[in-house]
């Protein structure tokens, strides 16, 4: 969702040259409650932090993926739940009442070989543009949800079409009616059982003739009275009313027939893209791109460098599970830099 306050960002970006660089103690790069979270905390230890909230990074507004949906109802202390725009606008003025300095401008490019670590902001990450720089560097830049970009997918995103069944399966519009998730994996058997709970039924629809899920997920789907899975079956349109979603035009794999399927609810589930690119490989992940952390910390295999949220973790991706992670990293993050501090003080004073 595009966010109009922004508009005179975009209209009147600075010129690189322009740009006021700094060193910090601590800089955060992402939006979303991870990163807000970060800042509340490393703020609040006088850390001073520097957090990058992006401009339109990887398509998506400051404040990350909240700012795509509408009602939030699981994070607590909103008993009334929360649009996800009111609460990224609550964290960033938290995040801001403590002192945190936010700019508007998206990183493209890190060099974290030394210590300071350098960050070069968008339109200014040639070598003969001058980083910003710092001891400790916090990435909390989130996931975003892959799409396939089939037609009807721009009129119906939000209007029955999701990424993210716990988050939105709740919702009036979809209860006690047929919906249908795409994709083969976890994600997928996981959100079609999830969504039962609200569903009159649920479709998965599997390009492929097998899952790629773990067996004991693809036996639960399939064993389910209220999931059909159809096999070998791609979705290629979403059709509505105008303004919600209705049916969804299925095409066999093998045959290239089309049929209709009348589903109030298109969910996607075929896999997430963490924004990491602008690592440059620097920082460890697994084999699905999420950045490695030391288990039950926030430590990335780079000393000083710390991660949260989505961008680390490919099993949770909820808002509450993002700041906790947030908060854990703002703690390691000043424990490093104390620890750092000690052993400068020690070598300065020649005990090192
Ligand atoms: P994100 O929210 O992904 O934010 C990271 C942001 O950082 C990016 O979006 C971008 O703005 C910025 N950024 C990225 N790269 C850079 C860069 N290089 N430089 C500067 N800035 C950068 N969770 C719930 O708990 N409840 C819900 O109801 C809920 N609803 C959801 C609905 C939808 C449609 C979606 C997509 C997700 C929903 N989630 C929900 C999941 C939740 O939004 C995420 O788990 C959470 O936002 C992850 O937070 P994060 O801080 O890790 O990153
Ligand atoms: P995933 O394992 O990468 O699976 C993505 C699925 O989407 C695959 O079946 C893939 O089909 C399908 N897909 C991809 N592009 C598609 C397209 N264009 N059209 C149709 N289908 C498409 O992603 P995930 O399910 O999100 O899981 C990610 C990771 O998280 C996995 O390691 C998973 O084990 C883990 N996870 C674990 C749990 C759990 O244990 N509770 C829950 C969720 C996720 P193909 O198979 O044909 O490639």
């Amino acid at each position: 969702m595009f966010r109009w306050s922004y508009l005179p960002c975009l209209l009147f970006r600075p010129k690189p040259a322009a740009i006021a660089l700094m060193h910090s103690k601590v800089i955060i790069v992402g939006s979303g409650p991870a990163g807000h979270t970060a800042a509340i905390y490393a703020a609040r230890a006088n850390l001073e932090p520097v957090l990058f909230e992006g401009m339109m990074a990887g398509g998506v507004a400051p404040g990350g993926q909240l700012t795509t949906t509408t009602e939030v109802e699981n994070f607590p202390g909103f008993p009334e739940g929360i649009t996800g725009m009111e609460l990224t606008d609550k964290l960033r003025e938290q995040s801001e009442r403590f002192g945190t300095e936010i700019i508007t401008e998206t990183i493209t490019r890190v060099d974290l070989s030394s210590r300071p670590f350098k960050l070069w902001r968008e339109g200014a990450e040639t070598d003969a543009d001058e980083p910003d720089t710092c001891d400790a560097l916090i990435v909390a830049t989130g996931a975003t949800a892959k799409r396939l970009g089939i037609a009807g997918e721009d009129q119906y995103w939000q209007r029955g079409m999701s990424a993210c069944a716990v988050c939105d399966g709740a919702a009036p519009i979809f209860r006690n009616k047929p919906l249908v998730v795409i994709g083969g994996g976890d994600s997928a058997c996981e959100e079609a059982t999830f969504l039962t709970k609200y569903a009159s039924h649920v479709y998965i629809a599997v390009r492929r003739d097998a899952f790629r899920a773990s067996q004991i997920m693809a036996r639960r789907a399939i064993n389910h009275p209220k999931i059909t899975v159809l096999w070998s079956t791609h979705v290629i349109e979403a059709k509505g009313n105008g303004s919600a979603l209705t049916h969804v035009v299925l095409q066999d794999a093998n045959t290239k027939e089309t049929r209709d399927l009348d589903v109030s609810g298109l969910f996607y589930a075929i896999g997430h893209t963490p924004n990491t690119a602008f690592l440059g490989g620097q920082l460890e992940t697994d084999e699905t791109g999420y950045l490695v952390v030391k288990p039950g910390l926030s430590l990335t295999n780079v000393a000083g460098v710390f991660a949260a949220g989505d961008v680390q973790d490919k099993t949770y991706r909820q808002a509450i599970t993002a700041a906790g992670s947030g908060c854990m990293a703002a703690l390691d993050a000043e424990k490093y830099l104390e620890n750092l501090a000690a052993e400068e003080h020690e070598r300065a004073s020649g005990k090192l």
